[in-house]
């Protein structure tokens, strides 16, 4: 718990906007990762806006439990075993931004379909699961399908976020097809200058 406060703090220090925290289940995707009381730690540790990524199989029953424990944002998956526009509705309920995110074999259709009750749409750029996997460039032509529908209809200010095999490359490509918010988890950590990959993947 000590090394997940360090980890954030340096990532603060790095000039870093959010910490995005990837919660798995092991049955949405095999890996098991951090539950609410892991966020509490991690809420005392820094007030970054805390995006908090849940790819569980239903994600109705945890919303209140990441919001008590400090979330800011929670994203849900479009594929997930969940009433969606609900599951959104009590996310903004609560007082938190709402986003809704698609693994790389979901159309950009599927999170259109929610775009009214959304102030993020996750596209996912490796299949989720696993850190260190590369980047999915064919995945830019939903990013660039959801601004521009964004656009047209009157969701400017819809953030577009990637999350997957980002580095300052890939990070050039994600912002020029319209995504704004990028994840980036391995080469932020590995990085030699945390602070310099960080100016360099905001471009
Ligand atoms: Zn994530």
């Amino acid at each position: 718990m000590a090394d997940i406060a360090n980890e954030v703090r340096r990532c603060e220090a790095a000039g870093v906007d959010w910490i995005h925290f990837d919660v798995m289940d092991g049955r949405f995707v095999e890996q098991i990762t951090y539950g609410s009381p892991v966020l509490r730690c991690v809420r005392r540790a820094t007030e970054l806006p805390l995006d908090i990524h849940l790819m569980v199989e239903d994600p109705t029953h945890q919303i209140d439990l990441f919001a008590d424990a400090g979330a800011d944002i929670i994203t849900i998956h479009a594929e997930s075993a969940c009433d969606v526009p609900m599951c959104l509705e009590k996310i903004h309920e609560r007082g938190l931004k709402a986003a809704v995110a698609i693994k790389p074999q979901t159309p950009a259709e599927r999170a259109l379909d929610f775009i009214a009750q959304c102030d993020m749409i996750l596209v996912m750029t490796v299949e989720p699961g696993y850190g260190g996997q590369s980047f999915m460039n064919e995945m830019m032509t939903k990013v660039e399908t959801i601004r521009r529908y964004a656009d047209e209809n009157g969701f400017s200010k819809l953030d577009i976020q990637v999350d997957g095999g980002i580095n300052a490359d890939t990070a050039k490509t994600a912002r020029t097809a319209g995504a704004n918010v990028l994840v980036a988890g391995t080469s932020l950590f590995k990085a030699k200058d945390m602070r310099e990959l960080n100016a360099a993947l905001k471009g």
